[in-house]
């Protein structure tokens, strides 16, 4: 382990991108190093983890588990419990990975960029819901955003190109944090697997089990993201999350269906050069390309091999079918506190679909049925955005008990 090694802090270790950000770092321990891991409820895996990267400092967000979590990690190591846990550890290292799930993220996002440090990000929620005080922190000397997301990983790449021309530093973290800025990019263009039910119509998805929108064609992820894929509301989240990563308007922002996940996203530039990212489809790429930017990793996940990969696929959405992708559009155009909204009810209503309590179809219903009743609020402080969110969720709460009672 060399002494000159990023120091990374892990919030949300336990889960699908933080167990990929360990297998990052254990294979490359001279650039790499873990110095704090967070988790909320897994005490025994969090603990094997701490075995292994012998962190300074291990997190647990559930208050009730420190006791266990102090008896399983090696002697010496600080531990952290309960709501702030998190967050403390977002103020630790150079590198924070936000690998939290939901809106939960949103103190881990805000503290990494107060602080002046990498925020590596997967928590796309927490970005969304809380854009203008994210944005706001964002402009701390010493923060930038690199995204984790694969997406916004491959525009980020595409970006970074840009920047290597004349004298002009390169831009810190690849975006600016005004929409519309970007004035030599005509579009950006946001690839979709398409997810488990790419081609259904409305009707035929009436009826789909648990287990079918679990079933990824491409990805193996956690359960949320994975509905959210499934109902296009992970595309429509990563639209938002473009326009406030990379300062480009929703006008300018296209989704398309590219089945094999292999173009990752593509930026068109005003001459009309189209420049895309492509790799296997692989979270180790974005996640090591967050950790060691402007470097790269020195070892692939994967190479593509062109003898056998005969062709890309290249579609426009249903949007009839995946309404969530549309209302994500008009909920990111509205601005203020509708993405907060937005994304509050989509919590709540996948929630409710893992429970078993409606069925996939409400899923968009829920969402919708709580947008029509968003009452916009401006969001300045981090207090605002708690409320909005709060507040989305009490209604998306009784949108979903009316489904329920209603079978
Ligand atoms: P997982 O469900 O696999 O993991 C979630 C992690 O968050 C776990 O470590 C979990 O801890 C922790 N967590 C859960 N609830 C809370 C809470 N209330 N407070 C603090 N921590 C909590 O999720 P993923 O890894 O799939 O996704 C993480 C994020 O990355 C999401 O925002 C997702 O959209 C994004 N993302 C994921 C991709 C993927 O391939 N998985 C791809 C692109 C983006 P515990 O185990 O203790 O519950
Ligand atoms: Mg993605």
């Amino acid at each position: 382990m060399s002494a000159t090694a990023t120091r990374v802090s892990l919030a949300g270790s336990t889960g699908s991108i933080g167990t990929q950000t360990l297998d990052v770092v254990r294979a490359d321990p001279d650039h790499l190093r873990i110095v704090a891991l967070g988790a909320h409820s897994s005490v025994r895996l969090l603990a094997e983890q701490a075995a292994e990267m012998r962190p300074e400092v291990v997190a647990i967000g559930d208050d009730r588990l420190a006791g266990d979590l102090a008896s399983l990690v090696p002697p010496g190591t600080e531990i952290l419990s309960g709501p702030g846990a998190l967050e403390a550890i977002a103020g630790m290292g150079d590198v924070v990975v936000n690998a939290v799930v939901g809106f939960a993220g949103l103190a881990v996002t805000v503290n990494t960029l107060r602080t002046g440090r990498r925020l590596a990000l997967a928590n796309k929620e927490s970005l969304i819901a809380g854009a203008p005080v994210v944005q706001a922190a964002r402009a701390t000397p010493g923060a930038e955003i690199v995204p984790v997301d694969s997406e916004h990983c491959a525009i980020h790449q595409c970006l970074a190109t840009r920047a290597w021309r004349g004298e002009e530093p390169r831009p810190r973290d690849g975006g600016g944090v005004e929409a519309e800025e970007q004035p030599d990019v005509r579009r950006l263009v946001v690839t979709a697997s398409g997810g488990p039910f790419r081609g259904r119509s409305r009707m035929e998805l009436a009826d789909v089990t648990l287990a079918q929108a679990l079933a990824h064609p491409t990805w193996t992820m956690g359960p949320k993201i994975t509905i959210d894929s499934s109902t296009l509301m992970n595309k429509g989240l990563e639209v938002i999350e473009a326009h406030e990563l990379f300062g480009v308007g929703f006008d300018r922002i296209e989704v398309v269906v590219h089945p094999q996940s292999i173009v990752h996203s593509m930026v068109e530039f005003c001459d009309g050069a189209t420049l895309a990212q492509l790799s296997r489809p692989d979270m180790r790429l974005p996640i090591g390309y967050a950790l060691r930017y402007p470097e790269r990793l020195g070892e692939p996940y994967g190479v593509i091999d062109w003898s056998q990969l005969s062709r890309l696929d290249f579609a426009a959405p249903d949007l009839t079918t995946f309404v969530c992708l549309r209302l994500a559009y008009e909920a990111g155009r509205a601005g203020a506190s509708a993405p907060a909204w937005l994304n509050a009810a989509n919590e709540v209503a996948v929630a409710a679909f893992l429970d078993g309590r409606i069925g996939w179809l409400s899923i968009a219903d829920v969402v919708a049925e709580t947008l029509d009743s968003h009452d916009e609020t401006k969001l300045l402080e981090v207090g605002d955005v708690l409320a909005a969110d709060a507040a989305a969720r009490r209604v998306a709460a009784g949108a979903v008990e009316r489904r329920e009672r209603t079978g």
